[in-house]
């Protein structure tokens, strides 16, 4: 690893940044003071212009990047009291993990090696039931948001339960969250049924809408297969009638085809199409089973779509066509999905089997390039989620939503292509420095805004409690 200086120390910068100082000593007073400058030997940008600056660094006036130049230019127009070196590191854009469930990451292995309508009836929706409530989401959700951040993800979709308490969390440890409440047709925790479920998602999206900097409220109908027709309609005009994002599992399994097929005499997307509900608004999760004209009706109508290659491998879902969605100019961003179907909420894990599955399913190793993919988990995420003019890439005017990785490490030397070397080596343990909105959430790889040890606590005794009551002892 590389020796890291003090924040405010730059040792990094000082050789390149000497001299241009020196030439603008007469300029120093008029140089903009800002509250952070971050460096990186590598500013990956995702701007088709220019996507890596050599030598480069960005500086953070009021949560947004106010400039992005290399980092003689920057240290020459910008003056900060805390700076953080990119001596060894890569800057780029935080991670966007377009579907999750949180909290289930207390259910992480409770249930392996089954196929999801037996993982989901038999196993996950009876847990839920029994042991998800607010204790459990505050717990569940802190644990997550530790994963997360460790692992450089900064923005992060929430479909899950008791929005409030995973609120209340994301606002302490600083992560962007897409938080959107799941609604399905049979009892859920807390709700009897779709009614006062989706009346409690309405309530919530009103509440939330436009009142926190990095919490944005949405809908999310679980899936065409457990919500009806009639509800489907009613969420799609609720996400237009409130102007907010709406998610949907959609196409998951061959069963959830014919299923839809028997049901409604149409396949999953068709569904949709045929009630009106496509539009940019909607993402969807998994979309693995869509037909061509499928892929042809969700590229017209601005639908975004999220790979969650691990679940999909795991559950046995099958492999999603992206390479055609990607051709038929899809908006596709990736995702880890719940942590019980996964078993854990690693992007770099989602990068790299998105770049290795689908040359092998394809047959042909030019599929899906590793910059395509890395694009896909940082600007490709925020442009599904609608949230392209905040975050996804390091422009001027954008969140300052970004991560160091270290690239010192042994996977990581000797270095010929960065972008190459973080879709194809990197892990979650490079990552080194995470910011939000300006906000430095682990600096040096110390997490600065959650109690490890406090979390570490509770979670092991939900889990306790978890195992005694499903197996007991005899
Ligand atoms: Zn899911």
């Amino acid at each position: 690893m590389a020796p890291r200086g003090a924040e405010c120390g730059f040792i990094a910068f000082a050789g390149q940044v000497a001299l241009a100082q020196k030439n603008y000593r007469w300029g120093n007073q008029s140089r903009q003071k800002v509250e952070l400058i971050v460096g990186g030997d590598f500013v990956i940008t995702m701007n088709e212009a220019q996507p890596v600056i050599e030598n480069g660094a960005i500086a953070i006036k009021d949560g947004k990047i106010v400039a992005v130049d290399t980092q003689d230019k920057i240290m020459a127009a910008y003056r900060s009291a805390r700076r953080i070196p990119g001596e060894g590191m890569v800057l780029m854009p935080g991670l966007v993990n377009g579907h999750s469930h949180s909290a289930m990451v207390l259910f992480r292995g409770l249930a392996d090696d089954l196929k999801l309508e037996d993982w989901l009836q038999n196993y996950i929706f009876p847990a839920e039931g029994r042991f998800v409530n607010e204790n459990f989401i505050r717990v569940g959700e802190e644990l997550a948001c530790w994963e997360m951040i460790r692992s450089g993800t900064t923005t992060f979709v929430d479909m899950y339960f008791k929005p409030d308490v995973a609120a209340k969390v994301v606002d302490k440890c600083g992560l962007r969250a897409l938080i959107a409440p799941s609604s399905i047709d049979f009892p859920s925790p807390g709700f009897q049924g779709w009614d006062d479920a989706f009346a409690s998602a309405v309530d919530f999206v009103k509440r939330w809408k436009g009142k926190h900097p990095r919490i944005i409220p949405g809908l999310a109908p679980h899936a065409p297969y457990t919500v009806s027709p009639e509800h489907l309609t009613q969420a799609i005009q609720a996400a237009r009638q409130y102007d907010v994002p709406l998610t949907i599992h959609l196409a998951e399994t061959q069963t959830e085809v014919k299923d839809i097929q028997q049901r409604y005499n149409a396949t999953p997307v068709q569904h949709l199409e045929n009630l009106g509900f496509l539009d940019p608004r909607v993402f969807a999760a998994h979309v693995v089973w869509p037909n061509e004209s499928e892929i042809a009706l969700m590229a017209k109508r601005g639908v975004g779509v999220i790979h969650n290659p691990e679940s999909n491998l795991k559950l046995a879902s099958g492999f999603a066509p992206l390479p055609a969605m990607v051709k038929a100019g899809i908006q596709v961003g990736l995702g880890t999905d719940g942590a019980a179907s996964n078993n854990d909420l690693d992007m770099w894990e989602a990068i790299r089997l998105t770049a290795l599955i689908h040359k092998g399913t394809t047959l042909d190793p030019t599929t899906l390039p590793a910059k395509t993919v890395l694009q896909m988990a940082t600007l490709g995420g925020a442009e599904a989620l609608g949230l392209a003019d905040k975050i996804g890439a390091i422009k001027v005017g954008l969140q300052a939503d970004v991560i160091q990785v270290d690239l010192t490490e042994a996977h990581l030397t000797p270095l010929y292509d960065v972008i190459s070397h973080l879709v194809y080596a990197g892990k979650a343990e490079d990552v080194d420095t995470v910011i939000v909105d300006g906000q430095v959430l682990m600096s040096n790889r110390k997490l600065l805004t959650v109690d490890t040890e406090q979390i570490r606590r509770e979670a092991i005794r939900i889990g306790e409690q978890i195992k005694a009551e499903l197996r007991p002892s005899n």
